[in-house]
This record gives structure tokens, sequence and C-alpha cells, in this order.
């Protein structure tokens, strides 16, 4: 490497730390800011019970290669495990597994006809590739079309509904195609139960490991410390720490929300600056509970019934063990809604009293008193909505901003976003970045890095 930048990651989540990481590797001067104290972002885990479980209910696919490449490169490869899971479907009041080709067709909340078409519509999508031909239709446009209309409502419009509320009809075929055509690359067979990852000792195992790897290499992790506002000044970008302290960098990788990159570049052309505010997220509202005995013997609860107004219910401790937890039982109650909607404002009290009262209907001897915790997160930005034609409104890694890089969830695609896909990002930015010094794409006079050295 001819030249050392200093680049300045925003956000400390998995495609930060991993563009960090990788930056870092290269040779260059990295800083990261991460607002929270704790690293992670979506995928970090708080303490529990002798070991440390996510805010957020995480596992991995088999497909999940640029993860399992990372965990291997960082040699933390012995904490990954793949588990069978079991998963089921709530609807008209009852739960149905759906975990192989054979409980599709015993899924009675529909005629057997209906099952059928259902499950050779599921078979066409494992099996398609070439998704680009789902991306100008809405995922319920064609599925009304291939399932019809009663399987759509009463299975697939049920999740979607449950998912995206309102903005269900505007959720793109290729987001569907894609989560069907997932979670067959974790099974190795039609007939067998899919296996999903886990680090034992939770997500945070890689996010430490990584943040202590950027730090072996020179890299500065400030962790409690937001970046407020970015400014320019000769050929360096300033960033203007949550602390008061402005620090010049040559380059910046923001890796935050992209409304958020609109406001700390205001400088942003247009063109640019309509992709970033165009993004609309769903957040997401996780009750998580512990308890001392289970709830069910299913995994992931999808849920397509209005009457249990949740999208899914996470039983943590029917994937990795309950006695890996003291023998008690978690359970992650878990509603997506728009950013508007008032369950966001709920208090914790009373997101727990909800589900309690909704709790019975998936085990009738479920009573408030199993519960011997509970907790209550929040994530604004948690699934970028892809509606038709996405692919055009995706803004470039590039900016166009000199030295300004963005790599966030909202660029992920057609994938849905995930931990494997942030990683992705946090390579390919790195990459980018990388390539445009060798290249002289990127001009910069360094002068962030004289500053340092002088
Ligand atoms: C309910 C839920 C369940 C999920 N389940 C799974 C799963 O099973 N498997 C899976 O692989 N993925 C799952 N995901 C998705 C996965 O966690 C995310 O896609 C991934 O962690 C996103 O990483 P990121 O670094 O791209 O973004 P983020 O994790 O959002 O990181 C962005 C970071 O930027 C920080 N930040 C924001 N503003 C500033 C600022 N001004 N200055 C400094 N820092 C700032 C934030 O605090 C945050 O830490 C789930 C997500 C949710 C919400």
């Amino acid at each position: 490497m001819s030249i050392r930048l200093r680049i300045g990651v925003i956000g400390g989540g998995i495609a930060g730390l991993t563009a960090a990481y990788r930056l870092a590797s290269r040779g260059h001067e990295v800083i990261l800011w991460e607002r929270q104290r704790q690293l992670g972002g979506q995928a970090a885990a708080f303490p529990l019970l002798g070991t440390a479980l996510e805010y957020f209910y995480h596992h991995l696919f088999m497909s999940d290669h640029d993860i399992v490449a990372l965990i291997k490169e960082l040699g933390i490869a012995d904490r990954l495990v793949w588990l069978p899971s079991r998963v089921g479907f709530y609807a008209a009041g009852r739960i149905y597994p759906l975990s192989s080709a054979l409980d599709v067709l015993r899924l009675g909340v529909v005629p057997f006809h209906d099952r059928l078409r259902i499950g050779l519509v599921t078979f066409y999508l494992q099996h398609v590739r070439d998704w680009r031909r789902f991306e100008e239709v809405t995922a319920e446009e064609w599925l009304r079309r291939w399932v019809g209309a009663r399987a759509f409502d009463r299975v697939w419009g049920a999740q979607l509904r449950a998912k995206f509320g309102p903005r269900a009809g505007d959720v793109a075929m290729v987001w569907f195609w894609n989560k069907i055509f997932l979670r067959t690359q974790s099974r190795r067979s039609l007939f067998e139960r899919e296996r999903l990852g886990y680090i034992m000792g939770s997500f945070n195992v890689l996010i430490d490991r990584l943040a202590d790897a950027i730090r072996e290499r020179g890299g500065t992790v400030l962790a409690g410390v937001g970046v407020d506002a970015v400014e320019r000044s000769g050929d360096a970008w300033v960033v203007r720490e949550s602390t008061g302290r402005a620090m010049p960098v040559d380059v910046i990788v923001a890796t935050v929300p992209s409304p958020l990159i609109a406001k700390l570049f205001p400088q942003l052309p247009e063109i640019y600056r309509v992709k970033l505010l165009g993004t609309v997220y769903q957040a997401a509202v996780t009750l998580l509970l512990q308890t001392h005995r289970q709830l069910s013997d299913i995994y992931w609860l999808n849920i397509g019934d209005p009457d249990l107004p949740y999208t899914g219910i996470i039983e943590h401790t029917n994937f990795v063990p309950a006695s890996y937890y003291q023998g008690r039982h978690l359970i992650y109650v878990s509603k997506y809604v728009e950013q508007t909607h008032p369950y966001l404002a709920l208090r914790d009290e009373e997101v727990l009293a909800a589900a309690i009262q909704h709790l019975p209907k998936v085990n009738p001897a479920f009573s408030a008193d199993w519960i011997e915790d509970y907790w209550v997160f929040r994530e604004r930005a948690a699934q970028p909505i892809v509606t038709v034609r996405y692919r055009a409104q995706i803004p470039d890694h590039r900016t166009p901003l000199p030295g300004v890089y963005v790599a966030n969830t909202a660029q992920i695609y057609p994938e849905d976003r995930g931990t494997n896909y942030s990683v992705r990002l946090g390579n390919v930015v790195a990459d980018l970045v990388c390539d445009d010094v060798r290249t002289g794409r990127l001009t910069v006079a360094t002068s962030a890095a004289r500053d340092v050295t002088s």
C-alpha cells in the first residue's frame, strides 16, 4: 500500500466493524464511531444467565457464506454450531408445523387443493435463480395469481400483513422469492429439517473479536461516541463527535440508516439524497420473556392470524437448548410496525401486558406467573421495505462526495438484510476504497493523515 489514509467509519454494527477490520488490515489508520455504549448494532447481545443473548433473535442460514468465512478467519469457528430448527405457522387459532414439504400438505388452514398449489409454488420458487423476473411485480399480485386468492389471504398474505402492515401490498416479489429460496439452502433435502447456525455465547463473540482485531491493527474503536455532524475542510472531512471533539479524516464510510446519512451530509446532491430519503424502514419491537416453562415446541412460529397481533414468536430455547441458559426458557414475541405506529411508543409494561393476554392462544396453559423476567427492545430501522423496481432506488456505495462511501442495509439486494450481508457490505466497501486509492480515483491530499503525524 502506498498511501496510508485516515478513514472514519460511522456505525459499529456488523457492517461498520467488518469495513473497519478490512481497512485496518490493509494498513489504513481507522477510527470507528458507535453512538451506543455497546458495539454490534442490531446483532448485539446482553449478559444473561451466565452467557449472553441477542436483544433481537438471531440465527444464520447455511447460505451465509460471507459471515461464516469471517468467523473462520477470526479463529472463532469452534463457537459456530448448526442446529435443527422447527418452524410453525399460527393460523385460525392453532399451530401448524411447517418444517418440511409434508407439513405443507397438512396445512389444514386451507383446503387440500390450495396446499398442493402452495407446495408447487414453493418448489418452483426454490429452484428459480433468475430473480430479475420478480423485480417488477408485487408479491401480492404474483402470489395471488399462482396460489389463488384464498391460499394467499390465509397463508402468505397473512404473513406479509403481519410483517409489513399497511405496506404489505407494496412488497416486491423479489423479496418474497428470496425468503423461500434461502430457507431451502439451509436444508440438505426437501424432507429434512433445516439446520440453522448460532454462535455459542451469542453474536457478541464475533463482535468482540472484530473490535479486538481492529485494535490489534492500530485502529481506534470508540463506543458511546456518536457522530453529530460532518463538515468539509480543505481536502479533509471533519467529524464532529458527540463529545464535542472534531476529528479530521480523509475518507468516511457511513453504515448508519439512509435518512441519517442524508442528514449528516446536507451537501449531497439532490439525485443521491432522494434515494437516501426514499428508503422506508419497518421498525421492530421485541419482547423477550424468561420463563420457567416451555411455551411450545416450535423455534420459529410465523403468525398469520389477526387475533394474535404479532409477526412471530421465536422460542430461542427450542433452538439452543434451555440447559445452556441454566434451564430457563427464552421467548421473543416480535412485532414489526411502521415507524409511526403507536405500538412503538408503548411503555415496556404495556407491551408485556398485551402479550400476557395473547400468549394463552399459543399454549392455553400459559400464565403470567411463568415469567421470571422480561425486556423490551426497539429498533426503528429494522427492515428496509423492498418495493418494485427497488434496484433503481439503491444509492451507490460511492457517493458523489469525494471520499464518502455508504454501506448500509438498504443496499442489500436481492437478498433480505441480515448479518451475512452486512459482512458482505463491509467487505465490498473496503475493497472499493482500496481500489479507488490504487487507481487514483480517490485523490486525497492525505491532509488528515499529515495532521496525525505532524
Ligand atoms: C428483530 C430482528 C431480527 C433479526 N434477525 C436476524 C437473524 O436471525 N439473522 C441475521 O443474520 N440477521 C438478523 N437481523 C438483521 C441483522 O441484525 C442486521 O441486518 C445487521 O446486524 C445490520 O448490521 P449493520 O451494521 O448493517 O447495521 P446496524 O446494526 O443497524 O448498525 C448501525 C450502527 O450505527 C450506529 N449509529 C447510528 N447513528 C450513529 C451515529 N450518528 N454515530 C455513530 N454511530 C451511529 C447504531 O447505533 C448501530 O450500532 C435481525 C434484525 C432484527 C431487527
